[in-house]
């Protein structure tokens, strides 16, 4: 049994002082006990959950910074993709281990413990598929391995270019699966993915725009068979010209749509889900699924600013995801959620609830609660039974130095550039360690090679 004690850490929404938790070699906390038991490793620093990632495309990584020009009058999501595109036409398999690889250290160095990858990049550059089919799915998965983050891994079903069944353009090729060859994928994955802890499988149908209504309700069913609450992820609402688009086709709004025509409930993570009228905001919240919101990516893209104090006063849940990984940092996620809020309500704090008035506090319990759901792993709290997976915070920083309770998180997430993340386990394992992942070198290494390469 591992022993970890430590004088601040958070159990469930409380912060405690002077506790030891004991953790099964399964990476599952046992129970929690006042004092340091005899043997406990000492934690220097303050002890948090692990921060779910909702929404990631992996590649993307190694993209960001190469599309900050002005290209076009007005510049937009869409113009951002078109460049996005060209630079994914040239990646190899090897490639994208190497990138997932470095942003998966990135990731857990922030904070992040797990990882959603909508994972829609399939095949080779000219659509055919690899000798298996599986390949690219199995590089990020690799990738995640090797850092000893946790994923949840979604594959993405990609048909069509728009609504009314367009047919996919030139580069989107690499991304386009038929339904059958979509569920035989998953059965692959399915029987890799059952056997690890750290590994969970859900479905990504990428967008209204690029599935069909059909094909939704074929999908649906075939996941559940593997497990009934394996979640299901879709871009929905993210531009305004995505739900004009919707309405001409559905005579409904995306959201709108989905909830007519779908039992939405916590199995169901909407990534961006930006644009949302009064009832919809309403609808959504009581569905009870959840919002993953990718406040950084969507400020980069200029979105628009998803509801989130509307949503949250109605009971909404909601995730954080760094998407196209403008930022890979905790504290910018939630920060630009609230300070979006603050901008465009005039007023301070905004992002509280009833049983926690502490914005930083309430909006990191929430995001890794509701992260945990959106994965479906047993993450997301520190508690007897749960996963420990967890973050150990530098409270020896100038910014968190003799802050106690709430204070920390706030100071952690609005005082810092990024949180003073010291430590990190994953199911029991510490995979960093004083700020060092132990294959650091060799994983800069391998990623500065793949910059190099493609800067050619
Ligand atoms: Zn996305």
């Amino acid at each position: 049994m591992q022993k970890l004690y430590a004088d601040s850490i958070l159990i469930g929404s409380q912060w405690q002082k002077d506790k030891t938790i004991s953790i099964n070699s399964k990476g599952i906390i046992e129970s929690i006990s006042p004092g340091r038991i005899d043997g406990a490793e000492s934690v220097k620093g303050a002890i948090i959950p692990g921060m779910v990632n909702c929404h990631s495309h992996a590649f993307q990584r190694a993209f960001a910074g190469l599309s900050e020009y002005r290209a076009n009058q007005s510049d937009s999501f869409w113009s951002w993709r078109d460049i996005m595109y060209q630079f994914v036409a040239r990646l190899a398999p090897d490639d994208v281990f190497y990138i997932a690889r470095y942003l998966y250290l990135e990731m857990l160095k922030a904070g992040y413990t797990c990882v959603a990858e909508f994972h829609y990049l399939h095949h080779q550059p000219g659509g055919e598929q690899y000798d298996n089919p599986a390949e690219m799915s199995f590089q990020v998965i690799n990738a995640a391995g090797q850092t000893g983050i946790a994923m949840t891994h979604l594959p993405v079903l990609y048909s069509y270019a728009g609504f009314g069944q367009q047919q996919p353009s030139v580069l989107q090729r690499r991304f386009v699966h038929q339904t059958e060859d979509y569920c035989w994928l998953l059965e692959q994955l399915d029987a890799h993915i059952a056997r690890e802890d750290t590994l969970a499988l859900g479905i990504a149908p990428h967008s209204l725009r690029a599935v069909s209504a059909e094909q939704l309700k074929t999908v649906l069913p075939v996941i559940k068979r593997f497990n009934v609450d394996s979640p299901v992820h879709i871009h929905i609402a993210e531009q305004i010209q995505e739900v004009t688009e919707c309405e001409e086709y559905y005579h409904k709004r995306p959201v709108e749509w989905l909830l007519e025509n779908f039992e939405l409930d916590e199995r169901w993570c909407l990534i961006h889900a930006t644009h949302l009228t009064t009832t919809e905001t309403h609808k959504l919240a009581k569905s009870g699924a959840v919002a993953g919101l990718c406040a950084t990516t969507e400020a980069n893209l200029g979105d628009g600013i998803f509801p989130t104090a509307n949503f949250l006063d109605s009971g909404g849940r909601f995730a954080i995801g760094s998407d196209s990984h403008i930022a890979v940092n905790v504290a910018d996620e939630l920060k630009t959620l609230e300070y979006c809020q603050r901008l465009n309500k005039h007023q301070r704090a905004v992002l509280t609830s009833k049983s926690c008035r502490s914005v930083g506090q309430n909006l990191y319990l929430q995001a890794a609660r509701n992260g945990a759901l959106s994965v479906n792993q047993n993450v997301g709290e520190l508690n007897v039974g749960k996963r420990a997976d967890l973050v150990v915070l530098d409270t020896n920083h100038p910014t968190l130095y003799a802050r106690e309770g709430s204070f920390i998180l706030d100071s952690a997430i609005f005082g810092c550039s990024a949180m003073p993340v010291k430590d990190v386990m994953v199911a029991g394992q510490w995979q960093i360690k004083d700020r060092e992942h132990p294959q650091q070198q060799v994983i800069e290494n391998d990623y500065l090679k793949v910059l190099k390469k493609l800067a050619v």
